[in-house]
């Protein structure tokens, strides 16, 4: 089998070595449950501790602030929103999100709009950037919560954060932000902005799958979705996943450490590999925004061609490569977040998500921008449609949406 080359961070992550090297007592040698009172237990209680500091440090958390350790980043998003919703029910009923977010948060209100909740879907600009003038005038005397990620993990793009804070500060709601994207790749700093809650992914620092963390500032409250033991300040019950939480607090001690390093490194990897592609290859197209992208992120649509042929022929060449989310590639519907940037279906259907991590090298760009272009040559002389059958790059609502 050729070497793999993953060009696809955003869907997996290997587990840094020392994280893993961090974990490994924890299942065996110290395999206590930390809510034992015997000495085998406190040293897992102690690890948990020390993770919780650890997480808190990556984001700028103040002391009292509270890291609710979770199975992932989807169950920490299905707390932040259900639990808020919950608790401060009597306050009101409506939540803001925007058109860009993952799944686990537009479905999560979706899921609480079937139970008395309403909520706003806040547009974006053809670059993915949140309608800030949308966002203040979404805002009612119902409304508890806002919640808007920090960067995209599917086009890159970076939302504005300190002004998104500012309105929802000004306003006085508390702000959720989902972290999962940026954190490790840009600074991410609650107490700078007055986030309220924020949401991390262990895999995406590096550590362990199976493991989030959901950031809470002291005064937030939360009704817990998951009941039992009271574990996690009585948020979140169920005994602790031990060595994934350690392998999480190594994971982002590290992504602290390594930040400035890694964005320098990575930007500039990023941006040679996407002025490779744009000027080698005709009709292709960067993705969300020019300059507020995530430095490990090149979103690029090839006019006329099927995103999954591509894939499939760069699989051949070594290259893992997804079309648009990992979190909906089971489905055949364009992206929502390609979508909502007003991309046409037909363009939106020929994008390639490319997310570059730590192992990757200037050879693996020299060598993509080698091998993609006869790739697209290829599909391009085997498609229906061509330059001569042109469809508008972004359409307007009267046009058809098959071509
Ligand atoms: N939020 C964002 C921005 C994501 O990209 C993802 C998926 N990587 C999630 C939440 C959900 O993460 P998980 O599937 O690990 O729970």
């Amino acid at each position: 089998m050729t070497k793999q080359i993953n060009f696809n961070h955003s869907a997996g992550v290997p587990v840094d070595e020392q994280v893993l090297k961090a974990m490994k007592p924890y299942f065996r040698q110290y395999y206590g449950n930390p809510s034992s009172v015997h000495a085998v237990g406190q040293q897992s209680a102690k690890a948990i501790a020390n993770a919780r500091v650890q997480v808190g440090q990556l984001i700028g958390a103040a002391p009292k602030d509270r890291v609710i350790f979770t199975s992932g980043a989807t169950e920490a998003n299905n707390l932040a929103l259900q639990g808020f919703a919950y608790r401060h029910r009597r306050k009101g009923n409506h939540i803001i999100i925007s058109k860009m977010e993952h799944l686990s948060i537009i479905n999560t209100a979706k899921f609480l709009s079937k139970q008395g909740f309403e909520y706003t879907q806040v547009g974006v600009d053809k670059h993915g950037i949140v309608d800030t003038k949308a966002l203040k005038k979404a805002i009612t005397d119902q409304t508890i919560l806002i919640s808007i990620q920090h960067a995209n993990n599917e086009v890159g793009t970076i939302q504005p954060i300190a002004d998104i804070a500012q309105i929802a500060n000004n306003a006085e709601i508390p702000l959720h932000v989902d972290a999962v994207a940026s954190a490790g790749l840009i600074p991410v700093n609650v107490s700078e902005h007055g986030i309220s809650l924020l949401t991390l992914s262990s895999n995406d620092l590096y550590g362990p799958k199976g493991v989030g963390a959901l950031y809470t500032r002291k005064e937030v409250a939360l009704q817990p979705i998951l009941t039992g033991g009271g574990q996690e300040y009585g948020i979140r019950s169920g005994s602790e996943n031990v060595s994934g939480i350690v392998g999480m607090g190594a994971a982002a001690e590290l992504a602290k450490e390594q930040l400035a390093d890694n964005v320098t490194r990575l930007t500039w990897l990023r941006d040679q590999l996407i002025k490779g592609v744009l000027e080698k290859i005709d009709d292709s197209y960067l993705n969300g925004h020019p300059t507020q992208r995530l430095p490990n992120n090149a979103n690029i649509r090839f006019s006329y061609i099927e995103g999954e042929a591509i894939t499939l022929h760069l699989s051949f060449q070594g290259f893992l490569v997804a079309t648009s989310s990992a979190c909906t590639s089971k489905t055949l519907a364009p992206s929502h977040c390609l979508m909502s940037m007003g991309v046409a279906e037909a363009e939106a259907h020929g994008a390639l998500q490319l997310t570059l991590g730590r192992e990757n090298t200037q050879a693996h760009i020299d060598k993509f921008v080698e091998v993609l272009p006869p790739i697209i040559e290829k599909l391009r002389a085997m498609s229906p449609l061509s330059k001569d059958v042109p469809y508008d790059i972004f359409e307007d609502e009267e046009h058809d949406h098959h071509h």
